[in-house]
């Protein structure tokens, strides 16, 4: 039904097209508000998290994608992104891929990484794992000579912003945390990776985001000292509230993806659309969590992800909405 609506759409002029988007929009009353685990807020809250990975997510991607090409314009895109935030006071929340925090590596007897485990070979959805090693991209050299595998400096950056970021956990080199296609003794030897890395800038890292959204091993992820990850979205949960798993563990599912959904679509029909989300964040006192890829087309970036944030701090100066990044969950 979807794709058939779709196929009609690209035939219609584009102000109709942003027309019949709107009132189908509306038709499904979108955004979804999920009333599970009910507990309004005080006021309306919005998330951003951000996927900071470079060369690392798209390595064994199945669409056969350039990830030196992406990675290289996600470190253009950061020092912007943070500048703008810092601009509007918005913190936002940079899942890390545990790898970014060295300077460097080195081989060891010619093997990357000895004291990690690999992952069994796998595929998934999005990506295929079927040959080689799994850290066979890794240069194994420095962040100067190799800025696509490794970010301290732009981790210091964001350490050093105005603006409090969180800096969180995307797994140390962008591995499939399902139960499905991982082990525990993979998983936890991936986490203590990350922790250690992290720990080299003084950061205890509280919040995990799955990579390609894979979830699993939240036993794990709790012994480890997190309290907050970020779950794929269904259709059915769009705006809601955040749900305590039976570990303890605070999960918050996704809203809307800000690089994800609908490219090629009117930015304009996009910038309204997003606008929705957060004015039902508000009305229901409940939470909108936006997410994006930073190495997002510039156009999305200066058109869609500027615009958007820009009313987010428009509404927070109003007083309709605060600002949080995803550990701070654990405190409300
Ligand atoms: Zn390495
Ligand atoms: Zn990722």
């Amino acid at each position: 039904m979807k794709n058939l609506y779709n196929k009609v759409r690209a035939f219609l002029p584009e102000h109709l097209q942003i027309l019949s988007s709107k009132i189908v929009f509306k038709l499904l009353n979108k955004p979804l508000y999920d009333r599970a685990n009910y507990k309004p807020f005080e006021k309306g809250i919005v998330i951003i998290s951000a996927d900071f990975e470079l060369a690392w997510a798209w390595r064994y991607s199945k669409r056969k994608v350039d990830y030196l090409e992406l990675a290289r314009r996600e470190r253009e895109n950061v020092p912007i992104i943070l500048k703008k935030l810092n601009e509007l006071e918005i913190p936002i929340t940079w899942a890390t891929v545990g790898h970014l925090f060295l300077n460097s590596c080195q081989k060891c007897n010619g093997r990357a990484h000895p004291e990690l485990l690999r992952p069994n070979y796998f595929e998934n959805h999005y990506w295929v794992y079927n040959s080689g090693d799994w850290f066979d991209v890794d240069p194994c050299g420095s962040y100067k000579a190799y800025p696509e595998f490794y970010a301290p400096d732009l981790i210091e950056i964001i350490l050093n912003s105005k603006v409090k970021h969180e800096i969180a956990c995307h797994s140390f080199s962008h591995l499939d945390y399902s139960n499905k296609n991982s082990y525990p003794e993979l998983i936890e030897n991936d986490l203590a990776a990350c922790k250690d890395a992290a720990k080299k800038y003084g950061i205890e890292l509280k919040s995990f985001v799955f990579p390609g959204n894979f979830a699993g091993n939240f036993d794990l992820l709790k012994k480890h000292g997190f309290q907050v990850v970020r779950y794929k979205s269904n259709e059915f949960k769009e705006i809601g509230y955040p749900e305590i798993l039976d570990n303890g563990l605070i999960a918050i599912h996704d809203s809307l993806a800000f690089d994800q959904s609908e490219i090629g679509w009117d930015v304009n029909y996009l910038v309204w659309k997003m606008e929705k989300y957060i004015q039902k964040a508000i009305n229901k006192r409940a939470i909108c969590h936006f997410w994006f890829h930073p190495s997002i087309d510039k156009r999305l970036l200066d058109n869609l992800f500027f615009k958007i944030i820009e009313y987010i701090s428009l509404e927070r100066d109003k007083g309709n909405l605060e600002v949080l990044v995803m550990k701070d969950l654990d405190r409300l």
